[in-house]
């Protein structure tokens, strides 16, 4: 088992509990995990070693919400919505249709790339939801090709209906058929909880079916308005309430006792120009926050988390430090992992070298590719 030694950190993010920040540190990672956190100026022999000359080192980033597997892109969609333009209704199902025509080589290229992209900025683990397929077997080579780029991939079957279904029997496929077909391929089941995708009810029946069949939890809650998706995720105690761009003081203690985490993605609100999340109420709560891309074609089509924690800091009133812990630490509880987003020993060896003298550069310099290296489970992958 070969070990790597990266060493001469000027400053260390590793979210140990007694010491969370470290000057002038060393961590040694063996077996794709982290063997030992320390000083630069003593440190255990190793395979390989790395002298990053004074850089930041940071976990790196977990993107617990993206929508990466598509066909087709909306562009012309999103140059009519800054021109004011009201644009053709469909949406997701324009995409839905773009992405049903797209052969699955086809599909699979477009979603490495935009993998690769996300793991070049830093995304070392990425969750991937289904939901633009809508058939069996759309949903279910969607979340195959998912497979092939991640551990976290998500059932959303229950996007939204269909062209040419009525809910009641679509809601009858995804729960049975659907579900049948994809559940040992799938990790977590969503739902779009929205007046115009799926009421409470519905979600409740389709969540509940994947939770029956092992899978976790996950939920589109109180995205374009107030709405009962927040309370249904706690309700089910779900693993994460995603958007919560609507949330009540109500939801926000609802969330916070049932354990649920807030995933936060403050770029489709950038994109859509719509209102922020309430995450400084979030987080004053004690809810466990965490920061995602969204990444998808309609409303959020960026990988870059950087980008995102930036966003986190400008206009959700995040502190660099909350806004780093939520897109690490924050992502890998939505995820339910434990071993993820923090580099205590133990924990999956993904870090990221900053040319930065401070983990604050990530905020500070909004837009500047600050990432000099990307380790993955030990290997030098950028
Ligand atoms: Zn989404």
């Amino acid at each position: 088992m070969s070990s790597l030694l990266v060493t001469n950190i000027g400053q260390l993010v590793s979210w140990d509990a007694d010491q969370p920040i470290r000057e002038k540190a060393a961590v040694v990672l063996e077996g794709g995990r982290v063997a030992w956190v320390g000083s630069s100026a003593v440190t255990p022999l190793a395979d390989e070693r790395i002298d990053v000359d004074g850089a930041t080192v940071v976990p790196g980033f977990v993107d617990s919400h993206t929508h990466l597997v598509f066909g087709g892109d909306r562009a012309e969609e999103f140059e009519a919505r800054l021109a004011g333009k009201p644009y053709a209704a469909g949406g997701i199902r324009t995409t839905v249709a773009a992405t049903r025509a797209m052969p699955t080589p086809q599909l699979r290229v477009r979603a490495t790339r935009l993998a690769a992209e996300a793991l070049h900025s830093g995304t070392t683990t990425l969750e991937i939801k289904s939901g633009y397929g809508l058939t069996v077997a759309d949903e279910l080579r969607s979340l195959e090709v998912a497979a092939t780029l991640t551990a976290h991939r998500t059932f959303l079957g229950a996007h939204v209906v269909p062209e040419g279904s009525d809910a009641a029997s679509y809601l009858q496929l995804v729960k049975g058929p659907m579900l049948d077909a994809v559940a040992g391929v799938a990790s977590a089941i969503d739902a779009f909880c929205e007046e115009g995708a799926f009421d409470e009810s519905q979600c409740r029946e389709v969540l509940a079916a994947g939770a029956a069949r092992g899978l976790a939890v996950h939920v589109h809650a109180n995205q374009l308005r107030p709405g009962p998706g927040a309370q249904l995720a706690a309700s089910l105690g779900a693993l994460s309430a995603d958007h919560c761009t609507h949330v009540t003081d109500d939801d926000i203690t609802a969330l916070r006792d049932a354990g649920v985490v807030a995933v936060l993605v403050p770029a489709a609100e950038f994109s859509t120009r719509s209102a922020y999340a309430p995450a400084r109420a979030l987080a004053d709560s004690g809810v466990t926050v965490a920061l995602a891309t969204d990444c998808n074609p309609g409303t959020s089509f960026t990988t870059s988390m950087g980008f995102v924690i930036a966003l986190a800091c400008r206009e959700l009133g995040l502190s660099p430090l909350e806004a780093l812990r939520a897109a690490t630490t924050g992502g890998a509880a939505a995820l339910g992992q434990s071993d993820l987003g923090h580099l205590r020993v133990g924990a999956h060896g993904d870090l990221l070298v900053l040319d930065a003298p401070s983990y604050v550069h990530l905020a500070y310099r909004p837009g500047v590719d600050l990432v000099r290296h990307v380790i993955r489970r030990g290997e030098v992958v950028r």
